[in-house]
């Protein structure tokens, strides 16, 4: 798939979050990456072996009290990871859209075990 036609579905899946929500995430860069880099995966315990289809970095809103932003927050969508286990465009939408609802979701503070428990990991 095209990087312009992947970028273009990961915008409309944060384009069909509402608007109440949307505002929170101005300071939040989403990018678009083929793989993540070791000191990624490394971050997350993973290895090379590991398949990781989206990365939120930064500080979850929750956890902002006496913190003074420097950098805004980013989450990374890794279009090589999600094309290795998508077979079709229509399963790589889906895919594209869980794992932004994902990484979004972590900006929220909203953790793995309780994304699991919602059916969104
Ligand atoms: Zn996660």
């Amino acid at each position: 798939m095209e990087r312009t036609t992947f970028e273009r579905l990961v915008r409309r899946v944060l384009s069909a979050i509402p608007q109440e929500f949307r505002a929170y995430l101005e300071n939040v860069d989403v990018i678009v990456e083929d793989w993540p880099t070791t000191a990624q995966l490394k971050t997350h315990s993973l290895t090379d072996e590991d398949v990781l289809l989206g990365l939120y970095e930064g500080v979850p809103l929750t956890e902002r009290h006496d913190y003074v932003r420097v950098l805004p927050d980013r989450i990374t969508i890794f279009q090589g990871s999600i094309e290795m286990i998508c077979e079709s465009e229509e399963q790589m939408v889906e895919e594209i859209r869980i794992t932004v609802v994902h990484e979004v979701a972590h900006h929220f503070g909203i953790d793995d075990a309780r994304l699991h428990e919602l059916g969104v990991a």
